[in-house]
Formats: structure tokens, sequence, C-alpha cells
């Protein structure tokens, strides 16, 4: 069916093993030995510790954008983990190194990048840290507008480099709002502009190809976040009419100086791995630094120390994008097929949900996160009373039928630009979020709105009031 994972990692063992064999042999030492008793008796304990974690893998979680890795990724890192290699520089990780140029490579292909320099990190926020310190690099004393719907880390990771953010409106999608965009870059104040590819909340996408000619015209930076959306670029020669797609805003990305994407996401990897590249390679000297222990300035960056801010990094993250990007290429007809679907389950989820009378779709999905509301409510505060019980009793049900959905705070605004009447008697309230990021959803897709109807159902009831 699928990677043997058992069988695979006693192979990625085994072949550890042989390896530091072939170095000959050498003295054990009993500091930190550990007998295998001792060690059954945690690792049972830890077994049961672990039983209480979230159930990221399985179909019916569809809350937060996350999903079990790929059997393929786990074990590749596993290989190397087991190495412990660090592509801090090419001494301390030689052959995973090599892995992480060719994976960044496959990355800016996907975005038909003409030329790039970029390397992995260990998350969307330091990738995105990363690209907004070279933004303030190149564009010094100037400040980064990004939308009201980017990530909050962007403001924090501005308030860090001690750069002026600016939080653009967006309009009834999510989408940033341009026309509110170019005054600002026209006082000169701005010197970078961030673009969401995919927004966190309601996974709305900038109009990235109509802010290209802010570039031309101001000189500012583009930056692109597409730590969740990324990977849909694979998708944008796609032009099967059932995925209801427009690919502009994808083609739009090489465009752009900088952009972020989360293999940890959408990529089938296991946390974290994000990524950051850039269009100039000439940016890498921005990273310059020297220190007495490691060996730098090599010329070409072939250390990725030299073009990283984070130091250490585990190799192991680059051999299992390495080992699942060999068996799912970043191609339509690779890793494209996982996207095709889960953005069907997301459609076919959006379709079940207009034609309930218990839960009401907040707005058409972009990408694969749905957001929806309980038809029940007719106040804000209803709203997200009805949500957050939805959200706690999906859990609290039993393990083989709970549901684990996520919630988003929403604002009047937000309801009403999307024509939810509500009675506004809370500044905000909680609606459901649903990432369906697991090709399985596409196959019950109708099962889960099904199972959320029914979380739905009881308040109606409880109320006296028939659902809507
Ligand atoms: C998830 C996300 C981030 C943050 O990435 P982490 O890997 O969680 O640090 C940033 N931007 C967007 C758009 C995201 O969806």
């Amino acid at each position: 069916m699928t990677v043997d994972i058992v069988k695979w990692l006693a192979r990625a063992a085994s072949s550890a093993t042989e390896w530091e064999a072939s170095f000959g042999e050498y003295l054990p030492h009993p500091a930190a030995i550990i007998s295998d008793e001792e060690f059954g008796r945690v690792f049972d304990e830890l077994s049961e510790r672990l039983r209480g974690s979230t159930p990221f893998f399985h179909p019916r979680y569809v809350g937060q954008m996350t999903r079990a890795p790929h059997p393929a990724a786990v074990v590749g890192y596993v290989a190397a983990m087991l190495l412990n290699q660090n592509n801090h520089d090419l001494a301390g990780g030689p052959a995973t190194t090599e892995m992480e140029h060719e994976v960044v490579r496959d990355l800016a292909a996907m975005f038909s990048l003409p030329a790039h320099v970029g390397h992995l990190t260990s998350s969307g926020t330091i990738a995105n840290l990363e690209a907004l310190f070279i933004a303030r690099q190149t564009h010094p004393g100037r400040g980064v507008a990004f939308s009201a719907d980017a990530h909050f880390t962007h403001e924090r990771m501005c308030a860090l480099l001690g750069l002026t953010a600016y939080s653009v409106p967006t309009d009834t999608r999510g989408a940033m709002d341009l026309t509110a965009v170019e005054p600002l870059v026209r006082t000169g104040s701005v010197g970078t502009v961030v673009l969401t590819a995919g927004t966190t909340g309601v996974g709305a996408i900038d109009p990235i190809a109509d802010a290209l000619f802010l570039k031309e015209r101001y000189g500012v930076r583009l930056h692109v976040d597409a730590a969740y959306g990324g990977f849909f670029a694979l998708l944008s020669d796609d032009d099967d009419k059932a995925l209801e797609w427009d690919p502009a805003p994808w083609r739009a990305i090489r465009g752009c100086d900088s952009i972020v994407v989360d293999p940890h996401k959408h990529g089938l990897q296991p946390y974290g791995c994000g990524a950051v590249l850039f269009a100039d390679p000439a940016v890498a000297r921005h990273y310059r630094h020297d220190s007495p222990y490691t060996r730098m300035f090599s010329g070409a960056p072939a250390h990725l120390g030299e073009i990283t801010l984070e130091c250490s990094r585990a190799g192991a993250s680059a051999a299992a994008l390495w080992t699942t990007l060999r068996l799912l290429p970043l191609r339509r007809d690779g890793l494209g097929t996982v996207l095709a679907s889960t953005r069907r389950a997301a459609l076919r989820f959006a379709r079940r949900i207009e034609e309930s009378s218990e839960l009401s779709l907040y707005q058409q999905p972009a990408l694969d996160v749905v957001t929806y509301l309980p038809s029940a409510g007719r106040t804000v505060s209803e709203v997200d009373a009805v949500s957050g019980r939805m959200l706690t009793d999906g859990m609290s049900a039993d393990p083989t039928d709970a549901i684990f959905l996520s919630t988003l705070r929403v604002d009047a605004a937000g309801f009403g630009g999307r024509g939810h009447l509500l009675d506004i008697d809370a500044p905000s309230g909680r609606i459901l979020r649903s990432a369906l990021m697991k090709p399985e959803q596409e196959l019950c897709a109708d099962d889960l709105v099904a199972r959320i109807e029914a979380l739905a159902a009881p308040v109606a009831r409880a109320d006296g009031r028939e659902p809507r």
C-alpha cells in the first residue's frame, strides 16, 4: 500500500550501524549506558504519555494546517538523523548539504525562479524572519506592509528587526486591498510589501500579479509568504475546471524578490522544515559573518551557514525532503496529485456546507481551508458560543467518532462583508475553520460534513428553535 515504516525504519537503523562500523571499532564508555530493561520502562511510559497526542494523521482531524508526515519522509529523516548531520557547513553535513541544495533548487523551479539563493529553515516563521532581515538590508530605514490577515508573526518579526509595520485592510475575500497599499508605498515609508499566497485564517490569496507594478514603479521589495499555499504552485498550469483554479497569482510569484514555503505544511514533511528563497543570489552578501570555529567564505555559498541566520540545522530535514521529492517530485503528476485532491476535498466539503441547513459557508475557499459557521446563531455571540461548543464537543467524543475542528475569530465587518447578517452584539466571534490537507478527506468529505452537522444540531433544538 504505502511505505512499510517498520521495515524501513529497521533498514535505516542497520544502515547507520553498518556505516558506523566502517570506521572501525572503539572502546565504549560506561557513561550514559542504559540497560535495555531500564529503557523499556521509560519507553512504555513515553508511549503511554504520547497517547494523549492530537491525531493529525486522521481524516477526522479537520482543524489546523497539519497532517502526519509521509512515511518516506520519516524514514529519510531517521536514516539521516541517526548520523546527526549539521547543515551549517559542508564539514558538518557533506551529504545532506548536497541534498539541501538539490531540494532548494527544486523548490525554486516550482516557482519558475530564473535564479535563486535559498535554504531550508526550522519553520515558516524563521524563513519569514530571514526574508524581512534581507529586506531591511536592501531597503534600510523603510517599513514593511502586510495585510491585516497576514500571519501574526510578521508584526513580531518587524518589531524584532526594528522595522515599522503597516497593516493594510483586506477585501471581502480576505485578500489584501491593493488600493490601500499604493498610497502607503508612494509616501516612501514602505520598502517591502508582504503578499500572502494562502492566508492562515481563511486561505485567501493576495493579488500577487496585480502587485508586481509596485516593484516597477516604486522600487519596493515584494515578499511572498506562501508558507501554507506555496505547493499549490504545482497546479499553476492546471486547466482542470473541477479545481476552480486561477493560476495568475502562482505564475506571478516568479516576479517577486523572496518566497517562503513550508514543506512541513503541504510538503508531507515532519516539523520543522520551512524554506526561504531569494530571486537575487547576490543577497547572500548580507549574511556575511566570520567565526574562528567554522570554515567559511568559500566564494560560492556551498556552506549553507554562509546564507542562513540560524547556525546548526538538522541535515535530517534535508534528507527527509530529498527522499520525499525523489518519490513525489514537484510536478503536477507528482506531489501535485496530493494538492489537487485536497483542493477537491475542500470544494466538496464547501458544497456540502452550502447545501446544509445546520451550517453556512463563511466564504468560498480559495485553496483547501474552509471556513463556516453554525446557521443557528443569530448574533455574533451565539455564533461564537456554538462554534466553541462544537469544537469542544467534537474533540471530546469517543475517539472512534471524535472530530477535530479549529476556530477562527472574525470581526463584525468580516461577517457583514460576506453577507452574514448577524446581530452585532459583540465586536468579534469565533467561527469554524477546517484545513482539508489530506487526500483521504476527498473520499470522506460528505461524512465529515454530516458529522459536523450533527455537532451543530443539538443547540438549535436546545434553544427551542428549528435549525434554519
Ligand atoms: C504557518 C504559517 C506561517 C508560520 O509558519 P511556521 O512554520 O508555523 O512557523 C507563516 N505564514 C503563513 C501564511 C502560514 O500559514
